[in-house]
């Protein structure tokens, strides 16, 4: 098979590039190694408005589950934080719909997706990149496109293959797991509960879902796993932390568990390149991801947005250099996410720094308001007021107000 884009991952990045793409009549094909688009579902399921709902891209009922209008978070200390303002409105998606919805958009536009298919290997030639696809029956074939787009999730295998550097250090990577709970009462509302006990390096997310269900899930740093003793075992896993949280909870600690998974998702800094001749690297495999609450849909279907409009620009001009790619979609990314991601990855490294008291100080000092300034990238004031208080956090908070 010969195309002009092959696209490896049916996500909300491969399946948003391929919308954009097909539409300005760019042959594109999808593989995605998943039996059925979205499922099994790996994922908190939390979106804030994303720009392709900015732009109008309407989000079908059946691909959400509640809508939310802002977030509560609360210190190891149980005092909570409400923040809500015309920003915080969102949606925790079913995002085994919501994956499904977006693949077929894309079909709609003409891109042909096949579930089932796994690439396994991919090599540069000249005049395109040869991947090898594996079928449902094991049948190898080879598709050579005169342009790959990996939007492969945190695997990235086909992007390593290519010459970029996926591979995460522990340190980078949050460790997850997750349950479907009922019943759960909510207040549309997300919740996040912070504290080195409860979650090292992370947090535990209460997610409302339809029918008195809630996504309840933990992310913690991987490096801090090994040589962790809790619940009587050594090498804790992030279950262990989450069922000890669901045990102390009032209302979870009666609830029933439908489903569970565990998960892991980058949150690190971006990939230093995205792009070479003939390849663009997009969403998680690009290490696309907020590093403060791992959330990477948004960002995701972002970097599809502006790696389309990289792409039509590149057949427009015959011109698949890595040079022409940067100035279509790597540079307007860095442009619009780089810093705010990295301010993001500099107050991460603030937060694993402080003890439970320096946060539960910081929750009796800040307001909702305030913490959604800094959310914004307004950390100065907030910062200056920590410190007037509690002069000693000045060797962590400091590297947040340089620059
Ligand atoms: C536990 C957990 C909770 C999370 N919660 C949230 C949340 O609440 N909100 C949020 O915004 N983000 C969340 N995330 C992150 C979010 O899921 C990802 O950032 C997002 O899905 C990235 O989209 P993507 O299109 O880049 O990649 P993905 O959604 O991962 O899609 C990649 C696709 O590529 C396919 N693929 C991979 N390798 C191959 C191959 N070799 N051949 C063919 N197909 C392949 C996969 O099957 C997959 O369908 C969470 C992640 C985890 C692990």
């Amino acid at each position: 098979m010969e195309v002009d884009v092959a696209v490896v991952g049916a996500g909300p990045a491969g399946s948003t590039f391929a919308r954009i793409a097909a539409q300005a009549g760019l042959e594109v094909v999808v593989f995605d190694k998943r039996k059925e688009l979205g499922n099994p579902v790996r994922c908190g399921e939390g979106l804030g408005v994303a720009e392709p709902m900015r732009e109008g891209l309407e989000l079908p009922r059946y691909a959400y589950s509640v809508e939310i209008y802002g977030a509560k978070v609360v210190a190891p200390n149980g005092k909570e934080i409400i923040m809500r303002n015309e920003n915080t409105r969102g949606w925790v998606l079913e995002r085994k719909y919501f994956d499904k919805w977006l693949g077929e958009l894309a079909v709609d536009k003409g891109a042909k997706i096949y579930a089932y298919h796994r690439v396994f290997d991919a090599k540069k030639e000249d005049d395109g990149v040869t991947l090898s696809v594996m079928d449902e029956n094991d049948k190898v074939s080879h598709v050579k496109a005169k342009l790959v787009i990996s939007a492969e999730g945190m695997e990235a295998l086909t992007a390593r293959k290519l010459g970029f550097p996926t591979i995460h250090r522990l340190y980078d990577v949050d460790t997850c797991y997750q349950y479907e709970m009922k019943p759960y009462d909510h207040e549309n509302l997300i919740e996040l509960y912070f504290g080195n006990k409860i979650a090292p390096r992370g947090y535990v997310w209460v997610f409302p879902k339809a029918a008195r269900k809630a996504n309840v899930g933990i992310g913690i740093g991987a490096h801090l796993i090994t040589g962790q003793k809790r619940g009587g075992l050594d090498g804790a896993t992030p279950k262990v932390f989450l069922d000890e949280f669901i045990v102390n909870n009032d209302q979870l600690k009666e609830a029933s568990k439908l489903l569970d998974f565990g998960g892991v998702i980058s949150v690190g800094a971006p990939i230093d390149r995205f792009v070479d001749d003939r390849v663009m690297v997009i969403g998680t495999a690009a290490k696309q991801v907020d590093p403060i609450h791992g959330g990477g849909i948004e960002l995701a279907m972002h970097a599809g947005t502006l790696a389309a409009d990289a792409a039509i620009k590149a057949f427009e001009k015959n011109d698949f250099s890595k040079d022409m790619l940067y100035n279509g979609y790597e540079k307007p990314w860095r442009d619009s996410r780089g810093a705010e991601l990295d301010l993001r990855l500099r107050l991460r490294k603030a937060l694993e720094a402080l003890s439970d008291d320096d946060l539960n100080y910081i929750f009796e000092a800040v307001s909702g308001n305030e913490l959604l300034d800094v959310m914004a990238g307004n950390v100065a004031p907030v910062v200056a007021k920590v410190l007037k208080g509690r002069p000693s956090l000045l060797k962590v908070l400091g590297p947040l107000v340089k620059g």
